[in-house]
Formats: C-alpha cells, structure tokens, sequence
C-alpha cells in the first residue's frame, strides 16, 4: 500500500482524546473504526451558528453566538416534585441573559466562574421580556469565539457519543490529511479538499452539494469499475467459442408460426455474437412478462446443441420446468427435430432409478438440454460438455448458484444466459447487475391484448360474484385467478385469508374452485396447476398466494381477482397481472382493496390502472419505494452505497458507466496515469481482493 493510503486505514483509536468508552461508542456508529470511517461520516445537517449578536438585540428564536460576562450563579433550590434549573446570570453592554441548566451539578462553577468573559452559542429565548437559553451548545472561553461563530455539522450519533466528540476527531483527522492522486477526469474540487468542506462546511451550500457529490461519484466509479473488471476477467476467460450451422436453428424458428419481434431479433443477435466469440457470455436478458423471453432462451439452447455442446435451462418452480419441457418438446416436434436434440426434465420429483438414468444421458452426451429447476446444481449432475446455461427469472437464485453452474464445465467455458421479468430500472440493473452485459426486450408480440385493470373497494364483493358467476355460466369466462396476498411476517393468517376465501367461493361456485399455495407439496400443486390449464379441465376457478406469480401461462384465463391489492409492491402486481391477456380475449383485472389505504398504496394503485408497461412501472416502483427495496438488493448486499443514493445521483451512475467503458478501454490498457491513480481509489474503498484480477 502507498504511504499515503495508510493514513486512512490507521485506527481512531491512536487520536489524541479518543480514549476506551468514546472509542467502544465509535464502534457501534462507524462501519469500522478507521480514520476513513469517520471521513466517511458525514454530517447530516449543519446549525448556522454565525449569527451573532447583542444579547437584547438578537431575534428570539434564533441561534446566536454570544460574548457574555458571568455576573452570578443561582443554584437550583431542592424542592420536591418540582424541576427548578440552576441557573448563571450573564449579560453584555445591551442587558442580561439566564442561562439554565436542569440537573446540572456544581461543575458549572468551574466552567463558568463569575467574572469570566465566555463565548456561548445556542437558541435564545424570551423570558418576562428578558432573555433566557437553555442548555447552550457550547460555553467556550471567549477566545474560541471565531471557531464557534460559523457553520457547525451534525453528525450521525448514538449513545455515549457527543456531536462536539465528532468533530474533535474528525478535526484532527482532516488537520493532516495527505496528500491523494486524483483519479477523477474532471472534478472541480479534490478528494482532500471535499472531505474538508464537506465537514467543515461554509456558507456556500452549492460547494458543499459538489463535494458531496465528488465524494459519491467516487464511490459509485470504484464499484462500477470493479463490477467491469470482473466482468472483463470472466468474458476473457477460455471462452467457450460455440459455431452454431443453422442446422436445427431454422426449422425451429419456421415452426413458431409467427415472426420475431424486432426486439427479439436485436437481443438474439446480441446473444449469438456474444455465443460466437471466443470470450464467455454473462448477459443478463431483461423483459417484461410474455415478450418473448423463452424462445430467445431455446434458439439460444439449440445453437449450442448444433455446435455440439449441450445446454441447461433453470427455472424457480417444477410448474415452469414442466411448462418449458411441454412447450420445448412441442416445437421440437413440429419442427421435425425431434430425434435430432435430446430435452430431458430434471426436478426435485425425479428419484431413484430414473434419476440415475437421466444423470447419465447428460454425463455421457447422450442428452443434449436439460430443463429444470435447482436440481440441476446438485453437484452429482455432470456433463460431459456444459457449453450454456440460461437461468431464469434469475434474481431468484443466488449468486453462487450461478457461479456452481459455471463451474460445472470443467475448463471453465460455460456461457451464461440470464433473464428476468422484473423490469429493473437501467440504473439499478447496472449497479446491482453491473457485471453483465444487458439486453432488453423492449417490445411486446403483436394482437397482445392490453388487459384493462379496475380499481374497487373490497365492499364491492358482493356484486362481484354474482356478475362472476353469470359470466362463467354464459360461457364468457372460462377461467379465473382469485389472489390473496401472502405477506412473509404473517404467512399463517394471510394463509386463512385464502383458505376462507377458497371456502366460500366453494359455496357459489362448488367443484370448479381450486386453491394452491406455496405450503402445499409440488405434486399437489402441479395437479391442480395441470387442470387449471387444461382448457377442458373442471378447476375454472384458482384460488391463490402469490405461488403464480412467476411464469404460468393459461391464455383461457381473462379474469385476474386480486384481494388486498393495497399489501402488494408494484412489482408484483405487474407480475401477477402478466399471468392474464395471453389469449385472444380481452381480460380484467380487478384489485380489490380495503377502505384504509396509504397514500402510497393508492398511488401503487393509480399506476396499475394506468399503465401496463413494465418499464415505466419499475421507474414509478423506484420513486414509491426507494432503490434497495426492489428485488430486495438491500439484502443481498448488492447495492450498498453509504454515500452515493440511487435515487439522488442517478446521474452519476450513468456517467460513471459511461466512464468505466473508457477506462477499461483506454487506462487500463494503456497503464496511463488515471488507471495508476484509479488503482488508489479502488484501495481507498477496499476493493482490493479484486485487484487481483487486474492486469496492470
Ligand atoms: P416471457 O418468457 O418473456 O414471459 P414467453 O417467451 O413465455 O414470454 O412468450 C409469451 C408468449 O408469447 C408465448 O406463448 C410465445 O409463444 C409468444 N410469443 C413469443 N414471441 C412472439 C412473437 N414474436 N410473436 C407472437 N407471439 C410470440
Ligand atoms: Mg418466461
């Protein structure tokens, strides 16, 4: 590590009046308890105390920084139930002023002997047409007066600490701040000199704003060029170059009956080059609920498979792997391919002898996709040559399971497909996706119907139903959802919501209602799925949590109930609604939500009724809920900014992407001055397992 670098690594507990307990309290503010953690603290408000005065002369109310002389103490007489403050009587040229003190002991004498000309600061009071303050901030000798008289920061605090313990140590640790590169292109202010206004702020608050946003840019360029060179290893890694002959690809795609959109066309191609170049494919294939994402997935599949590798498909529930099975072996047939490409199913069902059977036509080649669910990352599933594995709605697996499946190639040559239905926000997709290159499709199928959406009040029940049934019984609703919320905290009594809904839907409706729900064994939900899809099938009527939400499809279904409408995000709600409109009948959804309502939920509301697109419902999502909530990033530590905030420096983030590209294609190639300086920054904000990676 450089010198300089050091500086900020040293412990706070080498300051001059950091002792013992200040520095236990420390610890439970800070992060860590390093000089750069305390740089890192910044204040969150500023008390202008520049305002000076005459005692009589100051505007009560306000904050002032006083010269006055102790005329006299009056300490608090004892009595009982009483709360009586000592007080000291002080004044100036212009009249007098108490200050009091509650539960204040003997040491005043000390600090504030008669006779003394001190400097205090706090608010000024009226008091009987004379003036009062109660517990000045400060009382400091009248020396320190300048210090005092200006702009003071507001730290962050917890037990035991003092804004005024704050400042001294951060004093000390700005008075002697080294000397720092400068990584930034074109900052007007240097890192050094930031962190000075920012705590130590002036009258200016534009300067301070740019400082601050200095200091975030920072933050958000070292994570983003880490997230790139990341990325940057892992595509030049022994990339796995796959030649795709068209062989199967053309008859496939003649059997789909329609034409790809030219959003599909795009994404594909962006997929295929990244597939034929001899670097690893990462890529993260983002589009809304039915554009088209599946069959993106299986040409990608079946490339690899006309190269001679074999390929693996991993979806979050045995419903959609068998959805995807049916749907793949279907245009398979059609496409005359049948007996060229080998699909097999592998779930948590598959047991025993057929298990085994499977594991070794994919061991020994024999087949050339596996469709699954996580089953296919237990470490006894092997391949003979793994050359890509799609991973849907991927932000519902971890990271390492990710990585276990790369790993399952053993030259380490797997390309990854990853795609969501979550319409993420560019921005949050590139901070917590920021290793993976992006597609979007952001076009939807022709003749899609737009489902029109009805807000209600959970009153309206009651001539709900009978419409319901009236409509089933002419034979215009052939199929229904009917969701109750599942909310985690409170999964048994939501639970009873949907059981009793079920119950008394049964008693209008009787055999033709079903419910499904995520406690439920795989097997009985995949029944009672079959035969809610089945457009022959008795179940018209689904009731259920949101176990749906991720992938089903039953065009026959046009109506989508949704209770408690209000208790769900935006993302869900979309999600939920996807499942209707894939026919060719118009379909309703109706949320229905109770008479206490947020302001928030009514807004989350109002959008639904609005708008069906994805994209501008994640931006909405994003103002409502604020970045870290959506796909739960805040808990998976994706995104974990301490300065920068999505929601204020969306900007930055996109310069800072904008950035990243030039340097790894410029400095990092070049080894310039930037990149060296850079490699400092990184350091600063403990990237430094990452360095590794890099080349220069
Ligand atoms: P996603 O996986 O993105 O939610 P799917 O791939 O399941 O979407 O597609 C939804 C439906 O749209 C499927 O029934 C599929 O056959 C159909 N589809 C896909 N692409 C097109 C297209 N270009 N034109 C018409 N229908 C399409
Ligand atoms: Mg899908």
């Amino acid at each position: 590590m450089v010198e300089s670098l050091e500086y900020f690594f040293q412990s706070l507990i080498q300051v001059k009046g950091v002792g013992d307990k200040f520095f236990q309290g420390l610890r439970r503010l800070l992060p860590n308890t390093r000089f750069k953690d305390i740089l890192f603290h910044f204040p969150v408000d500023v008390i202008d105390r520049s305002y000076t005065s005459q005692i009589m002369d100051a505007e009560v109310g306000r904050v002032v920084t006083l010269k006055v002389d102790v005329l006299k103490h009056i300490p608090a007489p004892y009595i009982r139930g009483r709360k009586i403050p000592y007080k000291v009587l002080c004044s100036d040229d212009s009249g007098f002023i108490t200050l009091n003190f509650f539960n204040a002991g003997n040491y005043l004498l000390k600090s504030m002997p008669v006779g003394a000309k001190l400097c205090i600061s706090g608010k000024i009071e009226d008091f009987d047409g004379g003036r009062c303050m109660n517990h000045p901030d400060y009382i400091v000798p009248v020396n320190q007066f300048e210090k005092i008289a200006g702009l003071e920061p507001v730290y962050p605090l917890t037990y035991a600490i003092t804004n005024k313990m704050i400042r001294n140590v951060v004093d000390v640790v700005l008075n002697n701040l080294p000397r720092v590169p400068e990584w930034q292109n074109d900052a007007n202010i240097s890192f050094t000199d930031s962190l000075k206004i920012i705590h130590r702020p002036i009258k200016n608050m534009d300067i301070v704003k740019e400082a601050k946003r200095r200091i975030a840019y920072d933050e958000i360029l070292a994570n983003q060029l880490v997230l790139a060179i990341s990325r940057n290893k892992f595509k030049t890694e022994s990339g796995a170059k796959i030649i795709p002959s068209g062989e199967f690809i053309e008859p496939f795609v003649k059997s789909f009956g329609y034409e790809l959109t030219g959003a599909q066309k795009r994404v594909l191609s962006e997929v295929m080059t990244d597939l034929k170049s001899e670097n690893r494919m990462l890529r993260l294939l983002q589009g809304d609920v039915g554009s088209g994402k599946t069959i993106i997935a299986m040409i990608a599949l079946l490339a690899t498979v006309e190269s001679g590798g074999q390929g693996a498909f991993m979806v979050p529930t045995e419903i959609l792997a068998q959805q995807h099975f049916e749907t793949f072996t279907k245009l398979l047939d059609k496409s005359g391919l049948s007996d060229k490409v080998r699909i097999i199913l592998l779930t948590g069902k598959d047991k025993g002898k057929i298990k085994t059977e499977k594991l070794s036509l994919l061991e020994n080649g024999l087949a050339n996709i596996v469709i699954g669910t996580h089953a296919i990352f237990q470490e006894k599933v092997k391949f003979k040559n793994l050359l890509l594995s799609v991973i849907d709605e991927q932000h519902k697996f971890g990271v390492h399971q990710r990585l276990s499946l790369t790993n399952k190639n053993s030259e380490n040559k797997c390309n990854i497909l990853t795609m969501t239905a979550t319409p993420i926000p560019r921005t949050l997709a590139m901070t917590s996706f920021g290793d993976m290159d992006l597609s979007i499709i952001d076009e939807m199928p022709p003749n899609r119907k737009e489902v029109e959406t009805k807000v209600m009040n959970m009153n309206k029940i009651d001539e709900l139903i009978p419409s319901i049934e009236g409509q089933i019984n002419l034979g215009i609703l052939k199929k229904l959802y009917w969701v109750c919320p599942l909310v985690e905290e409170s999964e048994k009594i939501d639970l009873s919501d949907a059981i009793s809904r079920y119950e008394f839907l049964k008693t209008v409706f009787g055999d033709s209602v079903a419910l499904i729900h995520g406690k439920m064994k795989s097997d009985e939900k995949d029944e009672i799925m079959q035969e809610f899809a089945n457009p022959n099938g008795k179940i018209k009527i689904l009731v259920a949590t949101t176990v749906i939400e991720v992938g089903v499809n039953v065009p026959e279904a046009t109506l989508m109930i949704i209770e408690h409408s209000e208790r769900f995000g935006l993302s869900s709600l979309h999600q939920l609604r996807g499942r209707i409109g894939r026919g060719a009948d118009k379909s309703i959804c109706i949320l229905l939500h109770s008479s206490k309502m947020t302001l928030v939920a009514k807004e989350r509301l109002a959008v639904m009724k609005e708008t069906t697109d994805g994209f501008k419902i994640a931006e909405k999502d994003l103002k409502l809920r604020g970045a870290g909530d959506i796909l739960g990033v805040r808990q998976s530590g994706l995104v974990d900014f301490k300065i920068a905030s999505l929601e204020d420096d969306y900007d930055l983030f996109l310069a800072a992407s904008q950035d990243v590209k030039n340097i790894i294609s410029i400095d990092m190639k070049n080894n310039t001055e930037r990149w060296q300086n850079l490699k400092y920054l990184l350091q600063l904000f403990e990237y430094t397992g990452q360095i590794k990676n890099m080349k220069a």
